[in-house]
């Protein structure tokens, strides 16, 4: 490995494939790091290797990453699986730091320009109960089935959206029994979505795509329950019960494991300890980092491309990870600029159809406020620190006006996650109680590092590499 890049990616899903395709191809050199053991990202994770044989289990849009991790594996570029991003430098700089650990070893390498493509997490869903165990993301559920080919039987899934479906669809084609599927989308985002449906029609076989998974979970047999307003888990040690309320009654479901999924939101964690600028996207609910048509945030020489600056799905991802390439590629005078703009154009033809979609189909799955907000005082927000919501409304009704000011009055977000879990129900929680905008609310200062990293493998680091200490230069100040 070197120890300066032109480019460094981060992420290897399919944004970070792209780029690193297109970056190896031109000779830039170009270092990808990604800390999973093989490249993928979150849709095709495990492609080179998938634990399930039935090909028809996971379906044909797993297979297709095939095709790029081939891809990547003949491209000139330094590839390392294994490799946990914690830190990237934010200055002006030319060139950019990037720490990571592999191995248990710490590295620090050098680049002119910095693609991150690091995807995106399921958005947290804090019911009470949700910290029972035996209750895990629907994400999770699909990682155990995709790796390992492990399933839960009789499970009941919750929440909405295409990924849930999509989960609920391979559980079922995988031959395993299904309690019932609590579908939580309202009637009302329906009508959201309704003046959108001439966008969602540029996609229409996906659009039908999806309505034939949902007929095919209803046809199973399955319980798929609609209209329910109010949801909790219960469980003395383990979860034993999911409860919902549906035309006001309460209805309870025996269950050992629980499912939840109410889409997915940018990572923003590393973007965010950088400090490039960020905004709250009133329809996707999240924060998403700034970027210009080339995926350039306002950090010059660090682009973000894929579910990790918005929302876009995976074949989005994939030209935006080239749009971003190109971008890099051209400001490193490896590209001329009617090159760049003549190589994107393609891209930008069905970005645009894919965005037009993505309207339609953000109104359609937007999470309702009741499953993001808690309304019970005793419900777990932060996971880390147990911080419960009561706990969060009594520190706003002391003067609390922001998630920094929440950390220091009780810890939350503080934990190993770093508010992967609780950020965004602290903002709209505060958001909601000053009737402010989100916006004006803000986000956790995130810092560095932004992935745990041991004191053992810091020790590891090339002492090398350092500059030498004279003992004096610190000691005095430490005496005095
Ligand atoms: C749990 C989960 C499951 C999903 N499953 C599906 C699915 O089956 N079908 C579907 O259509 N969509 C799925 N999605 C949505 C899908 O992830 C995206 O649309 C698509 O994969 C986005 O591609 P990407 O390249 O932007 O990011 P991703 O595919 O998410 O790739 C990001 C990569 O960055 C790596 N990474 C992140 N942070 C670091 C770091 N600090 N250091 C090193 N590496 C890092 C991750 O390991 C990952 O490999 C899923 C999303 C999630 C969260």
């Amino acid at each position: 490995m070197n120890e300066q890049y032109d480019i460094v990616i981060i992420g290897a899903g399919p944004a970070g494939m792209a780029a690193a395709k297109l970056c190896g191809s031109t000779g830039a050199s170009t270092l990808l790091l990604d800390e999973q053991s093989g490249p993928g990202g979150q849709i095709y994770r495990g492609i080179e290797n998938p634990a399930i044989v039935d090909p028809n289990i996971l379906g044909s849009d797993y297979y297709k990453g095939t095709e790029l991790a081939e891809g990547l594996r003949q491209a000139s570029i330094d590839y390392r699986p294994g490799a946990k991003v914690w830190q990237v430098s934010s200055d002006n700089a030319t060139d950019k730091e990037v720490s990571f650990s592999e191995g248990g070893i710490v590295h620090i390498v050098s680049a002119k320009r910095i693609i991150i493509a690091t995807g995106a997490q399921e958005r947290p869903f804090p019911l009470p109960g949700w910290t029972l165990s035996g209750v895990m993301n629907a994400g999770a559920a699909q990682i155990l089935l995709k790796t390992s080919a492990i399933a839960a039987e009789n499970a009941v899934f919750i929440g909405s959206g295409p990924l849930l479906y999509l989960i609920v669809r391979q559980y079922l084609l995988a031959g395993v029994p299904i309690k019932a599927v609590i579908d939580t989308n309202p009637l009302s985002n329906y009508l959201r979505a309704a003046p959108y449906l001439i966008n969602g029609l540029s996609e229409y076989k996906t659009l039908v795509k999806g309505q034939r998974w949902i007929k095919e979970i209803k046809k199973s047999g399955v319980p798929f329950i609609n209209g329910v307003k109010e949801l909790r888990l219960s469980g003395s040690e383990s979860v034993e019960s999911v409860e919902y309320t549906t035309g006001g009654e309460w209805n309870k479901l025996d269950t050992d494991n629980v499912f939840l999924h109410q889409g997915v939101v940018p990572s923003v964690n590393l973007t965010m300890s950088m400090r490039c600028t960020h905004k709250w996207c009133n329809t996707q609910l999240c924060w998403c980092v700034v970027t210009d048509a080339w995926c350039e945030t306002d950090i010059a020489g660090v682009f973000v491309a894929g579910d990790g600056a918005t929302i876009v799905g995976a074949i989005a991802a994939e030209h935006l990870g080239t749009i971003a390439a190109l971008g890099a590629l051209h400001q490193l005078g490896l590209l001329d600029e009617v090159g760049r703009d003549s190589q994107a154009e393609s891209h930008r033809k069905v970005l645009l159809k894919g965005f037009g979609f993505r309207k339609f189909l953000d109104r359609l799955f937007q999470p309702p406020r009741q499953f993001r907000i808690p309304k019970y005082g005793d419900t777990v927000v932060c996971r880390c620190e147990e911080v419960t919501a009561g706990k969060i409304r009594e520190i706003i009704k002391l003067g609390c006006t922001n998630p920094n000011q929440m950390k220091a009055f009780s810890r939350c977000g503080m934990g190993p996650c770093q508010g992967r879990f609780c950020g965004l129900t602290v903002s709209e929680m505060i958001s909601q109680e000053l009737e402010l905008p989100v916006q004006k609310v803000g986000y956790y200062r995130i810092r560095r590092p932004v992935k745990p990293v041991l004191l053992g493998e810091l020790g590891r680091f090339k002492i090398k590499e350092l500059e030498p200490v004279k003992i004096g230069d610190h000691c005095g100040e430490i005496l005095k």
